[in-house]
């Protein structure tokens, strides 16, 4: 079977942000690799029991994913309340599915607490960003899963088809 990569389920068209609102990539590499079947659809805070809409949570000042997932910092929304069980839960579910379905690399949506690579939002609700990346995408790359933004894709879909154990 080809190899698979796991996208982020708001940038394949799914309403699952905190806003209600999708990020879709319309880019001839996803529909490339949706007709060959490569795509897992994943969004790890609805699969960490989160809600659509919700609302916005970012990684508290000073935190950083790998605090979050050693314990030491806490994700919250605007109004204080913690919502850090069901980020790592959603972590959790994303390498689970990238277990399932034999998944060895991942295309994430940059900037979110959960999926971001490069930047994350910094805590302060002000739309600072401060360097990435966040729990989900931290947790796979632990894991050994090649994660790339979305404005990445080519390197993406190098790797993909380059990487051992995903022939074409
Ligand atoms: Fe998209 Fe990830 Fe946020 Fe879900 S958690 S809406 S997949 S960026």
């Amino acid at each position: 079977p080809p190899g698979r990569i796991l996208v982020s389920a708001c940038l394949l068209g799914s309403r699952v942000r905190f806003d209600g609102r999708a990020k879709t990539v319309a880019d001839t590499i996803v529909e490339c690799w949706r007709a060959e079947g490569r795509l897992v659809a994943h969004c790890p805070e609805v699969a960490g029991g989160l809600p659509v809409p919700r609302p916005p949570a970012e990684i508290e000042p000073g935190g950083d994913a790998r605090a979050v997932l050693d314990g030491r910092a806490r994700i919250r929304t605007p109004d204080g309340d913690d919502v850090t069980r069901h980020f790592l839960a959603g972590a959790r579910a994303a390498l689970d599915a990238a277990a399932e379905h034999g998944v060895r690399a991942a295309l994430l949506k940059d900037s979110s607490p959960s999926c971001g690579l490069h930047r994350v939002y910094d805590g302060t609700f002000t739309g600072a960003t401060a360097a990435g990346p966040g729990v989900t995408t931290r947790l796979l790359k632990d894991n050994g899963i090649a994660v790339f933004a979305e404005t990445d894709l080519e390197a993406a879909d190098a790797h993909l088809r380059t990487a051992p154990g995903h022939p074409g």
